[in-house]
């Protein structure tokens, strides 16, 4: 029964954050589209929609309406499932619809293990005021969602079947439990959006309003975690472990969500050639012993650029000359072990910072060349830029 009041309470947690333009891609199983809206869906979706099925069909309607069939619990049980997901699609359309309205172009939402993700299509809300909106009209469309389940619960009583009836009750709980959930003041749950567009409002800081926000999400995401310990020692394993893993979500999210905004903040209007570093090149009639022992040895880099007349042809990684034995080094020229163009990426000096490295995390590459008309500017690695952005911090402090 503890086990039962406390799933009912559960199938509600599910964290909804509104992302602002993030990297990343999930796997997906398909996606289509409402209002013009796209939702993709993950795979991960089906063991939720699953394992809800399983719980709703066989704890919690058995308990709640006994004597029906096995087979009539399970259409119940996956009918009311599929329900709770389509509740929390709909909670994310009340976050898009109004981002829409208010001018915030909307790139998608995903569905999938750990709850609902709307992300729009720019870096920042545009003010306080707009951040507040956008947010509080999930858990909106949750109450208003839960009023009308209950209603429609409590006229069909007696009227339409009891099983049918206990379904509208449950969706009714599940929708109110999906709004207070998400309206914990955690960052990045609803809750914390809101906690930060009053800080931001307040004090007009909103670097500071993230900092506040993000932490108290941490450590709201300790406290589920906490619970979900107690719980497996108390009540039971599995809605522990599902507390465990929320919470574990909860904290990655709020760290990243941080992090991930003090880059965008840091990086905000610079441009690559205002951020790159000046290049350390290679000819190509260099010898692979000045390779190394000028270059690789005094740098410590396992890639450098390579020149020929001061045009840009490629790159060397040192793991390329792996093979050549060390007596051949003095008289092999370097220009023969040149790195596969399709293993490096090669940036433009005019474009934003953010989308530099953006490139860099997308294609998985450490550090780029920047190149304009076949000459090489500077270069860019992914250490420099975080490098860069504590030093802007330390600046600011
Ligand atoms: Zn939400």
């Amino acid at each position: 029964m503890v086990a039962s009041g406390f799933w009912l309470l559960a199938s509600g947690f599910w964290p909804s954050a509104c992302k602002y333009r993030q990297g990343g891609q999930v796997a997906v199983f398909k996606g289509f589209s409402i209002w013009g809206i796209r939702v993709r869906i993950d795979q991960s979706w089906f063991i939720a929609f699953l394992l809800f099925a399983w719980i709703i069909s066989t704890a919690y309607l058995p308990l709640q309406v006994p004597d029906y069939s096995r087979f009539t619990y399970w259409v119940f049980g996956t009918l009311s499932s599929l329900a709770l997901f389509g509740c929390v699609l709909l909670h994310e359309l009340g976050h898009c619809v109004i981002a829409r309205r208010l001018g915030i172009p909307v790139r998608q939402i995903t569905l999938f293990i750990f709850g609902g993700v709307s992300e729009m299509a720019q870096t920042q809300s545009s003010s306080p005021k707009a951040e507040f909106q956008t947010t509080i009209a999930g858990p909106v469309t949750s109450i208003g969602l839960a009023a009308i389940f209950w209603t429609v619960a409590v006229l069909a009583t007696g009227f339409l079947d009891r099983i049918i009836v206990e379904m509208f009750h449950y969706l009714a709980y599940v929708n109110f439990s999906l709004a207070a959930f998400n309206l914990i003041p955690g960052f990045p749950l609803d809750g914390g959006r809101v906690l930060r567009s009053y800080l931001w409002h307040r004090s007009g800081h909103l670097g500071q309003a993230t900092r506040t926000a993000s932490r108290v999400g941490g450590i709201f995401a300790m406290i589920l975690m906490g619970l979900g310990f107690l719980s497996i020692l108390t009540v039971s394993l599995i809605p522990g472990v599902w507390l465990i893993l929320i919470g574990l979500m909860l904290k990655n999210a709020a760290d990243s969500e941080y992090r991930s905004f003090e880059l965008q903040s840091g990086l905000h209007d610079m441009k690559l050639r205002e951020v790159m570093a000046p290049p350390i090149a290679v000819d190509t009639s260099m010898t692979l012993s000045q390779f190394v022992n000028d270059y690789v040895f005094h740098y410590h880099y396992r890639s450098f650029p390579v020149v020929e007349l001061d045009r840009f042809i490629g790159m060397i990684d040192v793991r390329a000359i792996k093979g050549v034995p060390p007596q051949d080094w003095p008289f092999t020229k370097i220009g023969g072990y040149l790195s596969d163009p399709a293993t490096y990426c090669v940036l433009n000096p005019e474009m934003e910072a953010m989308d530099a490295l953006q490139t860099l995390l997308s294609r998985n590459c450490n550090k780029a060349p920047v190149v304009r008309n076949e000459r090489l500017l500077g270069i860019l690695s992914r250490s420099d830029l975080f490098k860069l952005i504590s030093l802007k911090r330390d600046i600011a402090a």
